[in-house]
């Protein structure tokens, strides 16, 4: 048990499906701090409130953080948490790679645990609704030099949000991108970090400016093997097989991409990890393999992608609609998350029950 510090007043509970996405936040917040010499102290829960850092916050200034993001959910009485530890060991992996100190995981989950146990009647009960949790850690250090930090801290927060696609599921038009580079090997895709997105920005301001939803990101090297979006992963249907790019350092290893990869195999499906470069993903679409594209992520689940668009020109997969694979799928990770489909591989953590 972490320490606990009741709030003097609550909020009023809203109706999530009138609000954006991470707009709104609960009563509680957990944080902890590190000292170097010291290790990760002072656990603890408090009101959710404003934080206060340094002028020369050396994150502000050197971006040195990191985050996670999963999502609780209820199941009739239960409230549960998808794949908890996943999300968790990803933290670490990705604190491995800012040279973050690593948190205990069994502790914050623990003190997630009991977090959301106090916060159970914010996790929304409709189906699609859930209660996004955000953890992240960043460098706490008041001053500019340019050093890995020696104080840190750690907080995770909560947001009620909506179901994703509140107004059916709509597949979305991508492009791929062969000037801007998001990550490359030896880099720091494969870590969940600001950074990553703020390299990702200008490039997605310029698809939207001609009518994309996002870009497709390509290798940073050759401009020629496909990653991944950028806050999702990538994954095709190609004359019957799941093929997705593998992990080589510079893509998210997404818990989603995993959950896919895992059920289509047990749906008895051909999977396929490896390099695939654009001028194949272009021939297979010229030759009526290339079925089905969509992200994985853990805001949507699944996003359909109805167009690509490379070099002026657009593919349009399925007749733009979503494809069967994609929905089949999307019905079972919603349904696993919301209790109706069996959890034969331990995804759901259970966290509590509500009155
Ligand atoms: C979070 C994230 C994803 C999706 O990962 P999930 O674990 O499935 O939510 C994909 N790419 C990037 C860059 C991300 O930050």
């Amino acid at each position: 048990m972490v320490k606990f510090v009741e709030a003097k007043t609550l909020k009023d509970k809203v109706d999530v499906s009138t609000i954006g996405f991470g707009t709104h936040f609960t009563d509680y917040m957990f944080e902890m701090t590190y000292d170097e010499g010291q290790g990760w102290h002072d656990a603890q829960i408090i009101p959710y409130e404003d934080i206060k850092v340094s002028p020369a916050n050396a994150t502000l200034h050197y971006g040195q953080a990191i985050f996670e993001g999963m999502k609780a959910f209820r199941q009739g009485k239960d409230v549960v948490i998808f794949r908890t530890k996943d999300h968790l060991n990803r933290l670490n992996n990705s604190a491995r790679i800012l040279d973050i100190p690593p948190i205990d995981v069994d502790l914050v989950y623990d003190a997630l645990h009991q977090l959301i146990t106090i916060e159970k009647d914010w996790v929304p009960a409709q189906r699609g609704q859930s209660l996004y949790i955000r953890p992240f850690i960043f460098a706490d250090d008041p001053y500019l030099g340019v050093n890995v930090a020696k104080r840190y801290k750690f907080y995770i927060i909560l947001s009620p949000v909506a179901a994703y696609y509140a107004h059916g599921f709509a597949p979305v038009k991508i492009m791929v991108e062969d000037h801007y580079v998001r990550a490359t090997k030896g880099g720091l895709g494969e870590a969940k970090t600001p950074a990553n997105y703020a390299a990702s920005l200008h490039a997605g301001l310029e698809a939207h400016k001609h009518g994309f939803d996002q870009v497709l990101w390509l290798d940073g090297i050759q401009h020629k093997y496909i990653g991944e979006v950028g806050s999702m992963n990538i994954l095709f249907k190609i004359d019957g097989k799941i093929v997705t790019p593998a992990l080589d350092g510079t893509i998210l290893n997404g818990v989603t991409r995993r959950t896919v990869l895992a059920v289509a195999r047990d749906w008895g499906m051909d999977v396929e990890e490896r390099a695939i470069s654009i001028d194949e993903l272009v021939e297979d679409y010229k030759n009526g393999k290339l079925e089905e594209v969509f992200g994985s992520g853990t805001a949507a689940v699944i996003s359909p992608v109805g167009v690509l668009g490379y070099k002026g020109e657009e593919m349009v997969i399925g007749d733009g609609k979503v494809g069967p694979f994609a929905q089949k799928m999307f019905n079972y990770i919603t349904g696993l998350q919301s209790g109706l489909e069996k959890d034969v591989h331990g995804f759901i953590d259970k966290v509590t029950s509500v009155d």
